[in-house]
């Protein structure tokens, strides 16, 4: 009997301190936790619970009468938990004086046979994670702001320069056609004047000539322009592919230049290619494209140089290369980059008096893109320029 006592008491001991330890765990833990019993009611708070809890005593009172659990509408959850066993969590509930934002979870207790008592609901302060969370959205919606009203100030300037880019194209296409008629005027009057006075040594068939030449290079200049204002319209764009065979093509070509070279002494050296290598092209384009780069060569060639085109089939990439290569003035380092730009010419072009107007080469890319092709430059300041012109084989 005195036994049976004495080891009650030392259950009775033992359960007092097990109960003191969990009370010290729940009491240490860094989250808010309170125990609720079957009806809501609070039997148990930590020490953490009462630091964030304006609550100031909790024990004993409902969680379904506390306005933190009614305006979080939390109450359903509760309910269902106590009832049904069903746990819940529910994230950024804000504290009753709005200063934490918590994280809730909430399980269950069960007695010994298994029937819900109860229950533990847990709190987290997730402030400082919901405050950097809203404070990166703010910042988000502002960036999002200020990029929308960069890209609608980006699409007006795009527009503007839209309607002047049209605008100048309008222009220059109206001015070329304008200006061509009275060209031509002064060039049958020009002729005519030549064969009215044909005075052979005479000083003034020197500056008939000469007048003859600026007029021609006007005239290729306005060629240069109204192609790449049609372009940009759009009515030139279409191709009348043919079969182009290039022995006979480049030959004519070379052929054509031959009186710009005379008068340079420069030589024009064609070679055929034996395999007599045929491609698919637009004969007006292509022949723009070789004449182009061909007067290049003389134009800002050497007097009494060379000009040396050359066809090599390269069957590896199917392809077929055209090789115009010179030994004229070539083009500096610096320049290269450039060269196929609109309207780009290096210094020396803009000194010398032949040049034209720095599309001659962006026509040149245009018209071998437009065939699915490629067009490189090399060149060494004052030893030559090479030009290869790459189409692909039919
Ligand atoms: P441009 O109408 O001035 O000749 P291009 O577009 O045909 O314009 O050529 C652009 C520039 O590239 C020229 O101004 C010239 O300086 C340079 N260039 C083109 N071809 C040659 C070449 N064969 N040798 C040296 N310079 C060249």
């Amino acid at each position: 009997m005195k036994n049976l006592k004495r080891s009650r008491v030392k259950t009775i001991q033992e359960i007092a301190k097990l109960n003191d330890l969990n009370k010290r765990i729940l009491d240490s833990a860094p989250i808010s936790i309170i125990i609720i019993d079957k009806k809501g009611v609070i039997t148990f708070v930590n020490k953490y619970f009462r630091q964030i809890s304006v609550e100031k005593s909790p024990l004993n009172k409902s969680i379904f009468k506390m306005p933190f659990f009614i305006r979080e509408k939390l109450l359903p959850s509760y309910k269902k938990l106590l009832s049904e066993g069903t746990p819940f969590k529910k994230a950024n509930c804000v504290s009753i004086d709005g200063s934490e934002y918590i994280n809730i979870i909430a399980i269950p207790t069960k007695d010994e046979n298994g029937r819900i008592n109860g229950a533990i609901s847990m709190a987290v302060d997730v402030s400082e994670t919901v405050r950097a969370k809203l404070k990166l959205d703010e910042l988000n919606s502002q960036l999002e702001n200020k990029i929308a009203e960069k890209t609608r100030l980006l699409s007006e300037a795009n527009a503007k320069l839209e309607k002047s880019l049209k605008l100048r194209s309008q222009f220059i296409s109206d001015a070329g056609h304008e200006l061509r008629t009275p060209l031509s005027i002064a060039k049958l009057n020009l002729e005519f004047f030549k064969k009215q006075f044909p005075t052979e040594n005479s000083p003034s068939v020197e500056i008939l000539d000469s007048i003859d030449r600026e007029i021609n290079r006007v005239a290729d200049i306005l060629s240069d322009i109204t192609f790449f204002t049609s372009i940009d319209e759009e009515s030139v764009d279409s191709m009348n592919m043919e079969k182009i065979y290039l022995n006979k093509f480049l030959e004519d070509a070379a052929g054509r230049i031959k009186s710009l070279a005379v008068k340079k002494n420069i030589k024009v050296i064609f070679k055929k290619n034996k395999s007599n290598p045929v491609i698919n092209g637009d004969k007006i384009k292509l022949e723009k494209l070789f004449l182009n780069i061909i007067s290049n060569s003389i134009k800002y060639g050497k007097k009494s140089g060379w000009v040396k085109i050359y066809i090599e089939p390269d069957l590896k990439n199917k392809e077929i290369k055209i090789i115009i290569s010179d030994n004229g003035i070539g083009i500096a380092k610096k320049d290269m980059p450039r060269i196929f730009d609109r309207f780009y010419r290096t210094g020396f072009s803009r000194h010398d008096g032949e040049g034209g107007f720095g599309l001659g080469l962006a026509i040149c890319k245009w018209i071998v893109e437009k065939h699915n092709g490629k067009i490189v430059a090399e060149s060494t300041a004052g030893k030559g320029s090479v030009f290869t012109v790459s189409l692909p084989k039919t």
